[in-house]
Order: C-alpha cells, then sequence, then structure tokens
C-alpha cells in the first residue's frame, strides 16, 4: 500500500517553504532511523531551512557505526530542542513514546509530520508519510526529497542507503523488492562506496565486542518446543557484559544477527540490559514463519513482522516466560 496523494500533498507543503524545521528519531536510533533523519536535515539544510535533529534517549552520542554518516553536526542534544516547536517531523518511530524525552514535543508542536514504515504506526502526527510496505523509512524519504525537488547527492545518499542496507539486514530480509534494488542502485550511481559504509556499519566494531559476542553466544539457551516447535534461541547481554569488554549498549545491536543464524531456531532473541534506564531492551527476529512484531505489540513493544523488539521492566525468566507464552500462540505464517 503506497501513500495516498493527498497526504504528500501535505508533507510537501508543509516542508516546501519552512524556514526552521525540529527533526526527531526514536530512541536508541538504528541505522534508518538516523540515516532517513540525516538525509532529509542535510538537504533541507543545503536549501536555506534551519534544521536541528535530535533523539531522546540517553546517551546522546552517535553509535560508533554511524559515526561516518554526513551532517552529524545538525544533531543537538534534547535541551537545546525547542518546547514547542513550528514544524516537528518524526522518522522510523511508530508512536510517541518510542521518542522517549522528546515525546512531550508532539502535543506542544505547531505541526507533526510522521515519516514512517512501521504498520504498528499510531498516526500520531497532524500529517503523515506512512508506507508499511517500504523496506525502510529511508524508502519514504527518498521519494520525499524528489517531490520537494531536493536533489538526492552524495551525502544524502550515503545516509538514505544506511537506512536501506541496515533495515534490510544487507539486502537479504523479504523487504528486499525490485524496487529496493533499484534504489540501491540510484544511491550508489552518486559515487558513495558500498564497501566503506557496510565496513563501518558491521566491520568496525571494537575487540571487546568480539569477547562479549563469545560471552554471550556460548551461553545461549535452544528452545526447540518453543513457537510451536519452531525452535527459539535466546540470550541475555548484562550490564557487567558491557563493563567487562567495555562496551556500550549502542554497540550490540549486531548480537541478534548471529544468534539468529541458528538453523534451529525460527525465532531469535537477545535481551540487553540497559543500565541507564533500568530494563532489558529486548531485540527479535524471525525467518518468515511468525510475525514477532505482533508477539512484541502484544507485550508493549512494536516492529516490523519479522524484526521487533519491546521493553521489559522484569527480569530475564519473567520476560522470557511472558514471551514464550505469546510466542505459543502466535500463528504459523505460509512461507
Ligand atoms: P531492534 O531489535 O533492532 O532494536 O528493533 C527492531 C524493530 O523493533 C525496530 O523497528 C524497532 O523500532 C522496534 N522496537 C525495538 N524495541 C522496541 C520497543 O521497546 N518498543 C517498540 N514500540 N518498538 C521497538
Ligand atoms: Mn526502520
Amino acid at each position: 500500500m503506497s501513500i495516498p496523494e493527498d497526504d504528500w500533498a501535505q508533507a510537501t507543503k508543509l516542508l516546501g517553504d519552512c524556514a526552521e524545521v525540529v527533526l526527531a528519531c526514536h530512541v536508541a536510533p538504528d541505522g534508518d532511523a538516523l540515516g532517513s533523519m540525516i538525509a532529509l536535515g542535510g538537504a533541507l539544510r543545503r536549501r536555506g531551512c534551519r534544521v536541528i535533529a535530535s533523539w531522546g534517549s540517553a546517551p546522546f552520542e552517535v553509535p560508533q557505526a554511524y559515526g561516518f554518516l554526513p551532517d552529524l553536526d545538525l544533531l543537538v542534544p534534547v535541551e537545546q530542542v525547542p518546547a514547542a516547536p513550528d514544524l516537528l517531523v518524526t522518522f522510523d518511530t511508530g508512536s510517541p513514546d518510542r521518542l522517549g524525552l522528546l515525546a512531550d514535543r508532539v502535543p506542544s508542536a505547531g505541526a507533526v509530520l510522521v515519516v514512517d514504515h512501521h504498520p504498528s504506526n499510531t498516526r500520531y502526527g497532524t500529517a503523515h508519510l506512512l508506507d508499511p510496505g517500504a523496506a525502510a523509512t529511508a524508502v519514504v524519504v527518498a521519494e520525499l526529497l524528489d517531490r520537494l525537488g531536493l536533489a538526492i547527492d552524495e551525502s544524502a545518499a550515503a545516509s538514505l542507503y544506511t537506512g536501506l542496507l541496515t533495515d534490510t539486514g544487507s539486502f537479504r530480509h523479504a523487504s528486499t523488492s525490485p524496487s529496493v534494488h533499484q534504489l540501491a542502485a540510484r544511491l550508489l550511481a552518486t559515487g558513495i562506496r558500498p564497501d566503506l559504509i557496510s565496513r563501518a556499519v558491521y566491520d568496525s566494531q571494537p575487540f571487546g565486542f568480539v569477547h562479549l559476542l563469545g560471552d554471550v553466544c556460548s551461553r545461549a539457551v535452544l528452545e526447540p518446543a518453543a513457537a510451536g516447535g519452531l525452535g527459539l534461541i535466546w540470550s541475555v547481554v548484562e550490564g557487567v557484559d558491557l563493563d567487562r569488554h567495555g562496551i556500550g549498549l549502542a554497540d550490540v545491536e549486531g548480537v541478534i544477527d548471529v544468534l539468529r543464524t541458528a538453523r534451529e531456531a525460527e525465532v531469535a532473541l537477545v535481551a540487553k540490559r540497559d543500565p541507564l534506564e533500568d530494563c532489558y531492551r529486548v531485540s527479535t527476529r524471525s525467518k518468515g514463519a511468525i510475525d514477532v512484531g505482533a508477539v512484541c505489540t502484544a507485550l508493549g513493544g512494536g516492529g516490523h513482522r519479522f524484526a521487533a523488539g519491546f521493553t521489559s521492566y522484569g527480569d530475564v525468566a519473567g520476560t522470557l516466560g511472558e514471551f514464550r507464552a505469546r510466542l505459543a500462540q502466535a500463528p504459523q505464517l505460509a512461507m
């Protein structure tokens, strides 16, 4: 389902001649949240618009994997985001709570444009560019740039490519359509280097990450009977693991990608301790036969059908117990 023309008209009207805009993406931003936000922000700034961008969670540090992105100087910490912006644009954020400390800007802003691809999006804006069929929010932003007549130059391309790369799991997920590869081709034609972007995103972990991965993988649990017999693999990243190996929470995003390689498990789960918020940030993935998005939504989280998450304030046993119970009820999808 693509975006209605009326929604495009509203969005391009809001952004067409704006002099100032505040951009925000979801807490603990990933490649698509940051990339899509920075791509639009950079392009608007080059057109003469005053742009600031932020996200509402600590630590306010760009994850090392995304430190190569252009236009990161658009970013300001939460305290510097105006209390009542005239125009707020959110990226990759399905509901206001996912804005964390910036959630209160939604009711106070003059207008809120929501740019997203989460099927669970609650339509909390005054205008929406929402395409649940899009492989990444970056796909929506690419079309928005075209419709605004803003060039997709090398800078915008690097950011958009990062969103596309990370949200399609390096062009491996079911969302990898012909149009995804067509957009990737167009972005590459600007001269960006896919080898350098992949290296920065996936192959620039501190050495401590390798040891952490060893610890976390060696205690992974396989439950063949879970998910109606399709199998669950899970593990935990505790605060002590992060401390011992000198790693931040933002740098363990890739752990789930290793766990999910186990053939015996349809579903993978990693519970990551967030020492600042005193909770577990739970990442889940499926290979296509289970809608983990629905499972996580039922547990107060959200996401996509095959990549989703939730936040748990309980202990590991309780968190896994609730997840297992929901998983047992999830219908098996035809693949
Ligand atoms: P990841 O596991 O990579 O952090 O997230 C996978 C997907 O689930 C993303 O679309 C992300 O936005 C969503 N997600 C992860 N954690 C949460 C959460 O605590 N709440 C909600 N609503 N969505 C989440
Ligand atoms: Mn996304």
